[in-house]
This record gives C-alpha cells, structure tokens and sequence, in this order.
C-alpha cells in the first residue's frame, strides 16, 4: 500500500501519521523506534506507568497509542506471520489474578492491544539475549481473526459486558512473573480504579467467571506483584472489593 492510499481516521495533532508508515513496515520496527518507545513506555515495570513530564509528553504518548491501534486495525504493522508455540510451558490453572486496565472506563480493546504490544511484547522482542531478538513479533493468540498482544484472557466493561480474549490454554503475560503467569488466568476489569470500586454489574461479571473455576486462588495482581497498586487501593483489606468476588 502506498502512503496515499492510507487515510488516517483519527486526527493527529502531535505526531505526523504518514511519517510512522515505512518504520512500521519493517519486521523490527520496534527496534528502529526503540529510542521513541524507551522515552515513552519502556521503563513501564509492573504497572505503574512512567510519570509524564509535560503535557505534550502525554499528548504525544496518547497519539502514538492511539496510531499503534489504527495501524493494527489496518494491517499495516510487519508482524510475524506463524511463529513458535508461546503457550508451550502452560500448566493447570492455579490461580485467578485480578486487575485493571488503568485506564478510562472502557477503553476500546484495540487501544489495551495496542498497549500490549508496545509495553509487553516489543520489550521481549527488543531484548539483545533473547531468543525472538529482531524477529518479528508473534503472540501466537488470536481474537475476532487477529493477532492479539492482550494480556488478559477475559476483560470487563463497566456495565457488565465479558470480552473473552485468550483460552485457558494460553498463556497471558499480565502478572510480571512467568511463573505466575503459566499457571494463571486474568480477569481485567476495564477502569481506573486506583482509588474506586468496580461498578456492581462488572463485580457480578468477575464473579461469574471465577466460579467456573475450580480450586483456584484469586488474588490481586499487587499481591503477586507488590510493585504495583493494580487493581487499585480498595480491592484488599476488611472492607476491599475482593471479598464480593468471592461471595456465592
Ligand atoms: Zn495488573
């Protein structure tokens, strides 16, 4: 495709679109940009995001995520076309891990993809020992036809909706812990509740879910991983929402 054949949906205002289209046709895009991505997302450990410094600074960060998704949408970002078997290492489900996606309330799922592969799956590929170092990125997970670089395997929308993203039989990279994460399934809700509650039918959702599942522990994501406050401040402690999600 031809840079004029592209025409952009969003509007840009921090970033030229069309000047984003031939990186992104090369395999190891996520290389050539690794500067931009360093600057803007990799130092993302365990969720908690890289402070902005300036408004531009998030403005031009929201774009690029925003550019990433569209790309996705339109085919127009080298990824690999068959790859190796990511779940190969997958064990029985132990454990339920809790999060949320830190985001405003119902964030489309092309921008939590978009996400994924930025902040988890370019790092991975980008890594100088790895064994995927320059290839193309590959996730080896499906959804509605299309590679997914999501995390999660089932996300929930504020008035209750279930998108159902990666089988059991997939591994999802959320918890920052491979360990955790062969054994684990994860349920995002799809919100900002660093400070807030989940709204009751999303709550009835998780619930609904985590009671399909048989001898499993459910656990916050900051209890796997205490550097991070995902799902936020009030989901433990005697009054904290976790309880709900455990209640028949
Ligand atoms: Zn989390």
């Amino acid at each position: 495709m031809t840079k004029q054949e592209v025409i952009f949906t969003n509007s840009y205002n921090y970033l030229n679109p069309y000047e984003y289209l031939k990186v992104f046709s090369s395999p190891d895009w996520y290389l050539k940009l690794k500067p931009l991505l360093q600057e803007y997302f990799y130092d993302y450990k365990g969720g908690e995001e890289k402070a902005h410094t300036s408004d531009d600074w998030l403005g031009f960060r929201n774009e690029f995520v925003l550019l990433v998704s569209e790309l996705l949408d339109k085919n127009l970002i080298a990824l690999a076309q068959s790859g190796p078997d990511m779940d190969e290492e997958r064990e029985p489900i132990e454990i339920i891990v809790i999060h949320h996606s830190s985001r405003p309330p119902n964030t489309p799922l092309q921008i939590i993809n978009a996400l994924g592969l930025i902040r988890l799956y370019a790092p991975v590929f980008s890594k100088s020992s790895s064994d995927v170092y320059g290839q193309p990125i590959w996730s080896n997970h499906f959804y509605n036809g299309k590679p997914t670089f999501i995390a999660y395997h089932y996300l929930i929308e504020n008035n209750g909706t279930v998108r159902h993203v990666l089988k059991d039989n997939q591994i999802g990279w959320h918890a920052g812990d491979w360990e955790v994460n062969k054994k684990s399934i994860a349920i995002c809700f799809l919100d900002e509740l660093d400070e807030e509650v989940p709204t009751k039918v999303a709550l009835n959702s998780a619930r609904e879910i985590i009671r399909k599942y048989k001898n499993v522990k459910v656990l916050g994501h900051r209890e796997v991983n205490p550097k991070t406050r995902c799902p936020g401040d009030k989901f433990l402690g005697v009054n904290g929402w976790k309880k709900e999600l455990l209640t028949d």
